[in-house]
């Protein structure tokens, strides 16, 4: 579970009532337009989050005493901290239906970005688990269960209706370890189907006009076999020079400054002699 929790968001401990145990939680989405431009960056989910709270702070007619979701789920897996644990909502419509349900808003819209993706009904899910370990029963419903709106869009309630099951494939790792959305899934997937399932590449024009996903694939191996060639071979040579070293400063710590002036006088008296010999 990816939590951001309040403190995280720098916000005070929230101030709604508190609701020890529910029959479960709703889901709901925003309703309004939700940029597609969360998909590729995470600050800007964060950033909604913080001004749909401070939209609920704003709200006379509510009077909320604070963000009214329990929780938020973003695109990328992030469980979103709203009034947490123990915290009655002021989302489900009225006072009974808020103490009968928890809520999590998973941030999509009634239009832009309206698909969730498989990350953030995995942080949904994240949430509802968390909330059953303190007080929710088992109950997963949408918000229009009981009450007259559209909430939470016909994705995200088709998904509550198959009882909110964790998606099985949520992100594959990549190397610095950033999921891959859906939607950067989408994206690979168009660039490979547009140049017919043979990617091009660019600065291989001349020679290999064209790769093929196995033959670039090959080439990464080959290239990989290389550098672990190369890594094996400085190695080696390391260790012999680690091996010097350490035998230069065990042949110099053997020597005492006496001894070495005893011996090049050694030398040069033997260089004197052979000179004597020469002159006679
Ligand atoms: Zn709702
Ligand atoms: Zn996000």
């Amino acid at each position: 579970m990816k939590l951001v929790t309040r403190a995280q968001l720098g916000w005070p401990a929230s101030a709604a009532p508190s609701q020890a145990s529910t029959r479960g939680v709703k889901i709901h989405y925003e309703g309004t337009i939700v940029s597609t431009k969360l998909l590729t960056d995470h600050g800007l989910c964060l950033a909604r989050w913080k001004a749909i709270r401070a939209s609920h702070l704003a709200n006379k007619t509510e009077n909320y005493s604070d963000v009214a979701y329990n929780y938020a789920a973003c695109p990328h897996g992030y469980l979103l901290e709203g009034r947490g644990l123990g915290k009655r909502t002021g989302a489900n419509g009225n006072q009974s239906l808020n103490q009968a349900h928890y809520a999590i808003v998973g941030l999509v819209g009634s239009s832009g970005l309206t698909q969730p993706t498989n990350a953030m009904l995995s942080a949904i899910r994240d949430g509802i688990e968390l909330l059953r370990k303190h007080g929710a029963g088992n109950e997963i419903k949408g918000h229009r269960d009981g009450f007259a709106t559209a909430c939470p869009g016909t994705p995200l309630y088709a998904w509550v209706q198959k009882g909110a099951p964790r998606p099985t494939a949520t992100t594959l790792p990549t190397e610095d370890n950033v999921p891959l959305t859906d939607a950067d899934l989408t994206k690979i997937a168009d660039r490979v189907l547009k140049h017919d399932g043979v990617i091009k590449v660019p600065g291989a024009a001349s020679s290999n006009p064209t790769w093929t996903l196995s033959s670039v694939q090959t080439e990464i191996l080959t290239r990989l076999d290389k550098a672990n060639a190369s890594i094996a071979a400085l190695s080696t040579a390391n260790s012999k020079l680690v091996d010097a070293v350490a035998k230069l400063a065990a042949d110099v710590g053997d020597l005492d400054p006496a001894a070495i002036v005893a011996e090049l006088t050694r030398a040069i008296e033997s260089v004197e002699v052979r000179l004597d010999v020469t002159d006679a």
